[in-house]
């Protein structure tokens, strides 16, 4: 896969029409998508699609007649929905928090439960479904029973007041609510914390969900480490979280550069470097989509994701190094850390030629590149 090819969309044929896919957007293919698109019978007249990913279940409840919104975080699935939906004038596309939801608006909320982000993130996304649906209105909930589905289900009831589990397909479980509770609160979403790494220290905002909410995470702290004087370089950061690596080297004199997908992440990010002062460009971007064609840099860093919606796929983090390849100024580094078992040795040969570790420990490794090449 080339750069190129990471960013193109592709169009699938379903039931009814198309639909808009692409590398590292949540949702197709995946079986717990595809089992509540299959099981979804629509209820009133509009819909919310709470954790959407490219919009295979919602284009269910479109098919069938409904209005739907469509509320996603993902840059990477935003851009798979607009294609899809944009010119639909039944549905409309939101970039925005889950727990950020109009309240009592809907007849109809579809949520796949997104376990992988954490049980405080499920519960924001319950609370924002509950508060969005009209009194009476349904909450349709997919989830998987080894990924805390049981447990999720009953905070939904508690939520809700009344429900239960309709569909069982091995492991996959639908369950239907209804609301007859008043909306509930929305608890805490952000957390507070300290990123202490080079010598100094930053105060960190991030908010629920967000990658290594609450403490700067052990590999980016090695990165970190690893790293001589950055100076004045100017130095994009890959898959920025909350801002642990960009920021901390922002603070240090660095011109940074944060591209992250995940819209709290985003959030999180402008919220710390604006409480440390700190002046840095902050971009919602699916790896580097929202850089400027020519844009190159000194220094690009990165801890790249393995996982996209819970699936472990490494397409997101191939794109990461190409991205890295293309946005260097020759005589640039790449400088990456990741789990020690994951092979990125033979893709960094392929792209730069050559590569060396700056740091290696049992779970972590510390790899940099420098682009010869331009
Ligand atoms: N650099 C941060 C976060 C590392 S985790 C830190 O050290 O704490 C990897 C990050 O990559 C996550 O925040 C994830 O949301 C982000 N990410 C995943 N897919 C992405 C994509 N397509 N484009 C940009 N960022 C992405």
């Amino acid at each position: 896969m080339t750069l190129q090819q990471y960013h193109q969309l592709k169009s699938i044929p379903v039931v009814g029409g198309q639909l808009y896919v692409k590398a590292g957007a949540r949702g197709y293919p995946d079986p717990l998508f595809s089992f509540l698109a299959n099981h979804i019978r629509a209820q009133g007249e509009h819909a919310l699609d709470l954790n959407p990913g490219v919009g295979v279940a919602g284009l269910a409840l479109l098919q069938q007649g409904m209005r739907v919104d469509f509320l996603e975080t993902s840059r990477a699935a935003l851009r798979c929905l607009e294609a899809s939906f944009g010119p639909n004038p039944r549905a409309t596309i939101q970039r925005g928090l889950v727990w950020e939801t109009p309240i009592e608006h809907y007849d109809q909320v579809v949520l796949v439960l997104p376990s992988h982000r954490g049980g405080q993130y499920v519960e924001l996304s319950l609370q924002g479904a509950a508060r969005a649906l009209k009194p009476g209105g349904t909450l349709w909930i997919a989830g998987d029973k080894h990924a805390g589905f049981d447990r999720y289900f009953k905070w939904a009831r508690a939520l809700l007041g009344t429900g239960e589990i309709t569909v069982r397909d091995g492991g996959l479980r639908l369950a239907v609510l209804t609301k007859t509770l008043p909306s509930p609160e929305i608890s805490d979403t952000w957390t507070g914390f300290e990123i202490a790494a080079r010598g100094h220290s930053l105060v960190g905002s991030a908010l629920a969900g967000v990658f290594s909410a609450g403490e700067l995470d052990p590999a980016s702290q090695m990165l970190l480490e690893a790293l001589g004087d950055v100076g004045g370089a100017s130095v994009l950061d890959l898959g920025a979280g909350y801002g642990a690596i960009g920021l901390m080297l922002a603070a240090e004199g660095a011109t940074a550069t944060l591209c992250e997908d995940d819209w709290p992440s985003v959030l999180s990010a402008q919220t710390t470097a604006k409480l440390a002062g700190l002046d840095v460009q902050v971009l919602h971007c699916d790896v580097d989509d929202m850089l400027e064609g020519g844009m190159c840099y000194d220094m690009v860093v990165a801890n790249p994701p393995f996982h996209v919606g819970g699936q472990v796929i490494l397409e997101v983090a191939r794109a990461f190094v190409l991205a890295a390849r293309t946005r260097l100024k020759r005589g640039g580094r790449f400088v990456l850390v990741a789990n020690a078992f994951l092979a990125y040795e033979p893709l960094l040969r392929e792209c730069f030629g050559s590569y060396r570790y700056l740091q290696q420990s049992q779970r972590y490794k510390v790899l940099e590149c420098v682009n010869f090449r331009r």
